[in-house]
């Protein structure tokens, strides 16, 4: 084993994160593609402060509005907070 294998996302999808979305917002922080990258490239663990540090300061605002809001620490590598699953993170959302 030399190292992580990482395929190279399609060209549709973001290089960095793998994930199709719009060039001003966030690169999606829990993606495996992500984290490796990121992680590849500055010897830390991936905030979500780091995933929107290219974006307008008002998208970035929101998003860590709406992060925050569900209990999400944009300035901590734990992506999820304390998050555990995808029903959790919808009643988050809702309340
Ligand atoms: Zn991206």
């Amino acid at each position: 084993m030399t190292g992580w294998m990482i395929i190279p996302p399609s060209d549709e999808k973001c290089p960095i994160c793998a994930v199709e979305h719009h060039v001003d917002n966030p690169h999606d922080a829990t993606t495996f593609y992500y984290r490796v990258l990121f992680k590849n490239q500055h010897g830390r663990e991936a905030t979500w402060n780091d995933a929107m540090l290219h974006c307008p300061e008002e998208i970035r605002e929101d998003w860590t509005e709406r992060l925050t809001k569900v209990g999400i620490d944009v300035n901590s590598p734990q992506v999820f907070g304390d998050i555990k699953s995808q029903e959790e993170l919808d009643q988050r959302l809702a309340t």
